[in-house]
């Protein structure tokens, strides 16, 4: 918690008029004197214009292409006379990370991803890589999945190396490759590689979540833990042949046999810690038909009609009660009239945090009730919870006061995963936040169409990001 001689935000005198803040900082009460003023308004301006210009690169994974990204923040860092690392992890992926140094407490994280997911520009009212402004939105690739929250990162960590604040631990500022395929050349690599780029690292803010409003319902979300992916390959073998004599134990029939026996069974509902205290805080703002159920969702468990409406009318948090496999991906013959010796399919399960994996598989494959079919992991994450009794937590809850005082607050669990296990696994106090405020109806822009985030929302977000990170710096 913050000291009260330490580490003040107070509004200017000019700040009724410019969004101007004076931040007055100290390490210890003796030192009350001595006092930085930050300019937000520039901060907010440069904020704006480098939203832009990194949205025009285009790195969409596949194949990335990282690396110019990590050369355009690397200028910027340069130009700020801070000194930066690079290191690709392979042609054309590159990662960067810069640490200003403070005191010996845990050093605090300030992560985002550089690359984005593909974009169709023919179901966009804009070029997803033009980063036009309409009706004071930015639209592009990126705005939101999540080159603006690095940009607001950036900006917090300029502020305090301008100001020469005097910092009570650590603060890197880290872009890495790769999250949108799992991290494999991004933030996996970089903890394998050079793990000097996390040393003494204890707090660490990544996308996750971010505010939502609907209507006049404002509502905050800070992601703590999410839901682990366990991504399988099925695979079956049989006897080839000509399609005009089907050999019933075909490859291709025993492999659908298999996933209908699948695709019926439903994975038994349960509600773990982590979820309950997440339905418990957005209960009280929740939809009048849904409050009794997120204040006790044991109903979930025992009620098998409510969870089929719950999971009609809420999926995201439907999905949060359960263990859920998609199948997304199937393979047989690339020909009509040729039985294929193989076929194989691709299942994305994601699992409760709390799930032991290998007794999960030993469910999964009993469900199949094919010993013959091969089951191979593609990817298996280890799950981890961030506890919310941390420095970094109750800065983000009082800055989201300040600027949102009637939004509710929760810790969140999600259905997708980020990067964050990486470092949960290291032991880092991992949260998942943007300081946006985006209307529930422009989220589905995550890895959809006309993605975008107003010009306001990366002003305030700019403010909201160095608020945060000056209270941890100097609790
Ligand atoms: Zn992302």
């Amino acid at each position: 918690m913050m000291t009260p001689l330490c580490a003040k935000l107070v509004p200017s005198p000019v700040s009724i008029l410019r969004s101007s803040w004076l931040i007055a900082v100290c390490v210890a009460p003796i030192w009350l004197s001595a006092q930085t003023t930050i300019d937000t308004t520039k901060l907010e301006d440069e904020a704006v214009q480098r939203t832009t210009e990194y949205i025009r690169l285009n790195t969409t994974n596949p194949p990335g292409n990282e690396v110019q990204t990590m050369r355009f923040l690397a200028r910027i860092l340069q130009q700020e006379g801070i000194p930066f690392d690079t290191a690709s992890s392979a042609p054309g992926r590159g990662n960067i990370w810069a640490r200003l140094k403070g005191g010996p407490k845990p050093a605090l994280v300030l992560l985002h991803h550089m690359d984005v997911v593909p974009a169709d520009p023919k179901y966009w009212d804009a070029d997803p890589f033009a980063a036009t402004v309409k009706n004071g939105e930015i639209y592009g690739r990126g705005t939101l999945d999540t080159k603006t929250l690095g940009i607001v990162e950036l900006e917090a960590f300029l502020a305090l190396h301008r100001s020469h604040t005097p910092l009570d631990r650590d603060v890197i500022f880290m872009a890495t490759a790769d999250e949108e395929a799992g991290g494999v050349f991004g933030a996996q690599w970089v903890v394998q590689h050079h793990p000097e780029a996390f040393r003494g690292a204890g707090f660490l803010i990544n996308e996750g979540s971010m505010g939502s409003v609907d209507g006049t319902r404002q509502s905050f979300a800070i992601e703590v833990t999410q839901k682990t992916p366990f991504w399988l390959k099925l695979t079956t073998t049989g006897k080839a042949g000509h399609g005009s004599t089907p050999p019933p134990a075909s490859a291709v029939n025993r492999l659908i046999r298999a996933l209908y026996r699948l695709q019926t069974y439903d994975f038994a509902p349960r509600v773990v810690s982590a979820v309950a205290t997440y339905f418990a805080a957005i209960a009280p703002t929740a939809s009048p038909k849904w409050k009794d159920v997120l204040t006790n969702p044991a109903t979930l468990t025992t009620d098998h009609n409510a969870l089929a409406e719950f999971q009609i009318d809420l999926p995201e948090l439907a999905a949060l009660v359960r263990n859920t496999c998609s199948i997304t991906g199937l393979q047989g013959s690339n020909k009509i009239n040729v039985v294929p010796p193989e076929a194989s399919a691709l299942v994305d399960c994601r699992l409760l945090p709390d799930q032991d994996h290998e007794a999960f598989l030993r469910e999964f494959t009993g469900v199949l009730n094919d010993p013959d079919i091969k089951v191979d992991k593609i990817i298996d994450f280890t799950p981890a919870v961030t506890a919310t009794n941390t420095p970094l937590y109750d800065a983000i809850v009082a800055v989201v006061h300040r600027h949102f005082p009637d939004a509710s607050i929760a810790p969140s669990v999600e259905t997708g995963f980020t990067d964050s296990h990486w470092f949960r696994d290291l032991g880092i106090a991992s949260y998942g936040f943007a300081p946006f405020m985006v209307p529930e109806a422009e989220q589905s822009g995550v890895h959809g169409n006309n993605e975008r985030l107003s010009v306001e929302n990366i002003r305030r977000g700019t403010q909201m990001m160095l608020e945060i990170v000056s209270r941890v710096v100097s609790e």
